[in-house]
């Protein structure tokens, strides 16, 4: 019961901060005059051809890696002699592109007319997990709080509130791209039998 208790108040005492800051910058009008075509998010400046940086070095870094795999493969090397390394930076180049377009689903709210007290839960519960280990016990301390935020907050607060929490949590995975894409390729490289899905395309577009 203490653990739920706490919970609760943890839980409410956040909800009051918010309310707070809300109060603070809800005469901020909404950012979105451009953004990123590829991870959509409008606090980092276009800075070429439609990307944010970050997104536009990915993209080189995939041009780079795919004249490389292109010159051998001409040559006559098939795709699984080709150096380990090479093959697992390709995948992990891939992953990162994905990961950086799946961001760009995060500031989708901002085409929505409302948005829901579960989308705002959702992204707590995203901060929650990211801050706290696995098996803390308050890891989970915003499930079930849609209704509350709903009840607590006005359309246009939750509009204000889903533009900090969604630009944090941007911010949170764009930081954790690279290492995300390794710890999650790293395996699967060593038994595919052919480029990946972007680097196929991209061949085939340069022919
Ligand atoms: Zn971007």
């Amino acid at each position: 019961m203490e653990r739920g208790k706490s919970m609760v108040q943890l839980r409410c005492d956040l909800l009051t901060l918010i309310m707070i800051e809300l109060k603070r910058v809800s005469h901020r009008p909404t950012k979105m005059a451009s953004a990123c075509i590829w991870c959509g998010s409008p606090s980092h400046k276009i800075y070429r051809s439609g990307f944010c940086r970050q997104c536009y070095e990915i993209q080189s870094e995939q041009r780079r890696l795919a004249k490389r795999v292109s010159r051998y493969l001409k040559a006559g090397t098939p795709w699984k002699c080709l150096d380990l390394r090479l093959r697992i930076d390709c995948h992990v180049a891939g992953a990162m592109g994905e990961m950086a377009k799946a961001e760009g689903e995060l500031f989708a709210h901002h085409r929505r007319p409302e948005i829901s007290g579960q989308t705002i839960e959702d992204l707590l519960t995203y901060i929650s997990h990211s801050l706290l280990p696995r098996k803390d016990p308050l890891v989970n301390c915003y499930y079930n709080c849609a209704t509350t935020i709903t009840r607590l907050f006005s359309p246009e607060q939750r509009k204000v509130l889903i533009d900090l929490l969604s630009e944090a949590v941007n911010q949170h995975k764009r930081h954790l791209r690279r290492t995300r894409a390794k710890a999650g390729n790293g395996k699967l490289v060593q038994d595919s039998k052919h480029p990946p899905k972007w680097l196929r395309n991209f061949l085939s577009k340069s022919k």
